[in-house]
């Protein structure tokens, strides 16, 4: 089909090997991205070196080309781009938007964890710098997949951080200068981040950069209901048996088993996938592990 304005992206942070939750964001926003006549890029979330299981990355990478899923574009990776980061932030700062802050945990502790002001008794060598976050900041969005969502961020998560105590970038800061400077125009993700996106589009606002789309994709529940993480490394994808892992993904986005039962090899599943997907089909809901969509 003719290339599109659409750009996606699938953004794996290298703390474990791929698992089928991240399998299942990769083929679902490469599949969104190809029905879109749009690209789709490939970004390694490496801002979080405690967090990094060594290796991980190229292990992911890899396990993404056994499945078919290769980046349209080279491979950005977020330890790269720090002075990006730090532009951001400095600006913010000089905006009077974000602000240093001395308070560590402990001191939160006192106020449920929500930063609405400092409450810190000493100032601390290494502080964190925090966005700002206005009483009354409400925020809605309208996903493609669950619909309308609303998040008061200034009682539901106060001022946030955009650079930890330790000198590390958050996530949502990265993640927003990141999706601006690659062109992004459809943000497809697992649902666990529904509730980061309010404070990424008020981020976006504040540095006066554009709102993509949102499309949550349903999370694949372990056993007790709870999320299977990232680091559950009981549950990596097998590369070498790439026809059934990628046919488990597609009946949880919600698509017809048959599609694929021809399919050959994973260049001839992912044609058909391609043909056959249909995007109203994906599940608005999170389903267990034995459950069939
Ligand atoms: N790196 C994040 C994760 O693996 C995803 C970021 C995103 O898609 O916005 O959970």
């Amino acid at each position: 089909s003719a290339p599109t304005g659409y750009r996606g992206r699938f953004a794996p942070s290298p703390t474990g090997d791929l698992h089928f939750g991240s399998l299942l964001a990769a083929f679902g926003s490469w599949l969104l991205a190809r029905h879109a006549g749009g690209r789709w890029l490939v970004r390694v979330e490496d801002l979080d070196p405690p967090r990094e299981v060594a290796g991980a990355a190229r292990r992911q990478l890899d396990a993404l080309r056994a499945f078919g899923l290769e980046s349209d574009e080279p491979i950005a990776w977020q330890s790269q781009r720090s002075a990006r980061y730090e532009a951001a932030v400095e600006r913010l700062l000089d905006d009077g938007r974000a602000f240093y802050c001395h308070c560590s945990r402990t001191d939160l502790a006192t106020v449920s964890g929500i930063h609405r002001a400092c409450v810190a008794r000493r100032t601390r060598p290494d502080p964190s710098v925090r966005l700002r976050v206005e009483d009354g900041s409400v925020v809605a969005f309208d996903d493609a997949i669950r619909g309308r969502y609303k998040q008061d961020v200034a009682r539901e998560v106060g001022d946030f951080v955009l650079r930890r105590a330790d000198g590390f970038w958050a996530y949502q800061l990265a993640v927003v200068v990141d999706d601006a400077d690659q062109g992004i125009t459809d943000v497809v993700r697992g649902a666990d981040l529904l509730d980061s996106t309010p404070r990424q589009i008020l981020l976006q606002r504040a540095l006066g950069l554009p709102t993509p789309r949102h499309a949550h994709l349903p999370l694949v529940l372990g056993p007790d209901g709870r999320k299977l993480s990232k680091s559950d490394a009981a549950q990596p994808v097998d590369p070498t048996d790439p026809l059934t892992t990628l046919r488990a993904a597609w009946t949880r986005l919600g698509q017809p088993a048959d599609a694929l039962t021809e399919a050959r090899d994973v260049s001839d599943l992912l044609a058909r996938a391609r043909s056959a997907f249909d995007p109203v089909r994906i599940p608005r809901h999170d389903s267990g592990p034995h459950e069939m969509s």
